[in-house]
């Protein structure tokens, strides 16, 4: 079975969409990325830090997905990393109202020995230097090492951002935010110049638009499934995330070819994630539904085209 290193944050989400408003409900990058990664065949671990005010029963969710969270740091009275955000009627664009990074401002992650030779890691989105650090802690050089970001890293540690890139394979990355990144309006343009700073891959997150996945002078695209209802997108690019780097590691297969199918599968989890609000779609979500929509996915794109 292969092995997935998880880092990211674990946090309090508190979400507005057009639809509905919650209150400080689980969310982070890793929560997302692990639940997703659970649907395949991966032994999975979370490097995080949550405070004491994060109850059991949220994490308990975590184990109950047989993810590895002996690497979740909780702080006696810390408080948990919170963030806020609203979504306009158009979906796609969102405003964070809050970002506390209380115990992640002084985090120092430990990976667990067990994991120190993961086959993937997949660096979620936090702090760059955090991700640095994680990746000096392994013992081998993982086949894979992926990286996720976002416009609040850029504006606060970019100079971190560029050097953590350095180190990676494969950089996930919104539209907007590789426009900001590379100063390239052009998303081709764009990923040339992201794996000019390092990573090999780039894949550019499109929302309801898709997926593009960036190797050289091949370009791979992977549409999102159009869906009648969308609730909340929160957590849709970590859990594509987590479906294409867990994909990777149970495939143990990092070929283009295969990163192709990767794409699909963060696609195809991503479509389930904005069901509902927060990650109750994804804690019900079962292997049936899973590959029912797989197929879906490859009647949405196949063709068969005579050429003249
Ligand atoms: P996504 O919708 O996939 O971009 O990710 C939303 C998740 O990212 C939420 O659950 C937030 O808790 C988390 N998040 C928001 N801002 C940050 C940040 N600056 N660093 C790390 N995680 C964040």
């Amino acid at each position: 079975m292969g092995k997935l290193l998880i880092v990211g944050t674990v946090a309090f989400d508190a979400i507005e969409t057009p639809f509905g408003k919650t209150d400080k409900i689980l969310g982070g990058a890793a929560t997302y990325i692990g639940l997703a990664a659970s649907n395949f065949n991966v032994s999975s671990a979370i490097v995080s830090v949550v405070g004491d005010d994060m109850p059991a029963n949220y994490l308990n969710l975590l184990s109950a997905k047989n993810i590895d969270i002996s690497g979740l740091e909780i702080v006696k009275g810390g408080k948990t990393f919170y963030w806020k955000g609203k979504y306009h009627n158009d979906l796609n664009v969102r405003d964070t109202l809050a970002t506390e990074l209380n115990v992640l401002a002084d985090f120092n992650p430990k990976v667990p020995e067990s994991f120190k030779d993961a086959d993937v890691v997949m660096l979620g989105n936090l702090h760059p230097n955090i991700q640095l650090s994680v990746i000096n802690q392994m013992t081998e050089r993982p086949k894979l090492i992926v990286l996720d970001t976002m416009n609040f890293w850029m504006d606060h540690s970019l100079p971190e951002l560029l050097n953590v890139i350095q180190h990676i394979d494969v950089l996930t990355i919104n539209d907007e935010e590789a426009r900001q990144l590379t100063g390239e309006y052009s998303l081709v343009k764009a990923a040339t110049k992201i794996e000019a700073m390092g990573p090999k891959y780039v894949v550019i997150k499109k929302g309801e638009h898709g997926a593009l996945l960036f190797h050289k002078n091949k370009v791979f695209f992977a549409p999102a499934l159009p869906l009648e209802e969308v609730f909340d997108p929160t957590g849709a690019g970590d859990t594509f995330a987590g479906g294409f780097s867990g994909y990777l590691a149970s495939t143990r297969n990092i070929s283009f070819e295969n990163m192709k199918n990767a794409v699909i599968q963060g696609s195809n989890l991503a479509s389930f994630c904005v069901e509902k609000f927060g990650t109750e779609r994804m804690v019900t979500l079962n292997k049936e539904e899973v590959n029912k929509r797989l197929l879906q996915f490859k009647e949405l794109s196949q063709f068969d085209i005579e050429l003249e």
